[in-house]
């Protein structure tokens, strides 16, 4: 089992019948290039930075934003390198001494990632700065988490256009078309995709929010994770517009939620229309694997079938014969 998988690592992703997929790879500390390596990851669809931010005494400066990013765009050479802006807050607690605001009784739907960033500029500032001068060295695109409105966007797009001003009057070299993306893992954002696609140039699926958003269950608690469940038809088919908005305009969408790591959901994210995905390290090949053994040909009228279905024993039922 292990020999066939490692002989994937030098194959391309292509389903079966012909249809070129994009696999890449989660990380969430630098080190974790050596995994991507070790599969025969070619590119980051998710570099998480909240690790800058553990166990110390003071907030990470520019250099160590930077120091973090360039060593692993180098790494990857030449490959896209999706760096995810700061998702702090809620799962991801913060030292309340660095930043100003509450975090309030209810921390998910609280002051968390873009939010925090907006409010917090000079905890926010160095790490855009830093992505900007990384985006000179290789293929960075910058996404931003947990945009549940418009404004979001223009108010990032702004401290943006300030900070490239100030790099080009310091003549600090940084790629002025940097690809500038959304995740989806708030309902707002999936329902409305339609409207935001055009002005951003990726999208990515962030399953892990967008279950728990729409299902009103918290990821982390124990006591209502039996409701967790990526096959509610409901997320099914905030995943589906999601996806339709975006090929509508042409514009690359991924999924970098856990969901997409899940051997079990592959076939139905193709069937979805899903041609990029962003995978745990360790699920890379097992995925890869999946993909490859996949024909496109009568996916998607099957999963649109499952849309259509109310019965979760049904549902599975469904899956599992796409699966077979
Ligand atoms: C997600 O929400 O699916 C996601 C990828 O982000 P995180 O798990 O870091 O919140
Ligand atoms: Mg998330």
């Amino acid at each position: 089992q292990r020999a066939a998988l490692n002989k994937l690592k030098n194959s391309p992703t292509m389903t079966r019948d012909g249809t070129p997929i994009t696999l890449h790879v989660n990380i969430e500390f630098p080190e974790d290039v050596t995994a991507v390596k070790r599969v025969g990851g070619e590119g980051i669809g998710l570099y998480r930075t909240e690790f800058l931010f553990m166990n110390r005494q003071q907030p990470p400066d520019e250099e160590e934003h930077f120091e973090a990013y360039s060593r692993v765009v180098r790494a990857l050479k030449g490959g896209s390198v999706t760096i995810r802006t700061l998702d702090l807050g809620a799962d991801k607690p913060i030292d309340s001494r660095f930043y100003d605001g509450s975090v309030g009784a209810n921390p998910a739907l609280g002051l968390r990632a873009i939010r925090l960033c907006l409010k917090n500029q000079k905890l926010f500032k160095p790490q855009l700065r830093a992505i900007l001068r990384a985006s000179a060295l290789g293929q960075v695109r910058m996404m931003i988490p947990m945009v549940c409105s418009f404004q979001e966007l223009v108010q990032v797009h702004n401290l943006m256009e300030e900070i490239r001003d100030e790099l080009r009057n310091k003549s600090i070299k940084f790629n002025s078309q940097m690809p500038f993306g959304v995740m989806v893992e708030v309902p707002a954002m999936a329902i409305c995709s339609d409207l935001i696609a055009s002005y951003v140039d990726f999208l990515s699926i962030g399953t892990n929010d967008l279950i728990q958003y729409t299902l009103a269950i918290d990821r982390g608690n124990d006591a209502v994770n039996y409701l967790y469940d990526p096959l509610h038809p409901a997320v099914l088919r905030l995943i589906k517009m999601s996806i339709d908005a975006a090929v509508k305009v042409d514009k690359p969408i991924s999924m970098c939620g856990e969901m997409a790591s899940d051997s079990r959901y592959v076939r139905l994210l193709l069937g979805l229309g899903l041609r990029y995905f962003s995978v745990n390290p360790e699920a890379f090949l097992e995925v890869k694997q999946i993909i490859n053994n996949s024909d496109m040909k009568g996916l998607s009228q099957r999963t649109n079938e499952i849309l259509q279905t109310s019965s979760p024993t049904e549902i599975t039922e469904r899956l599992e014969a796409i699966n077979a």
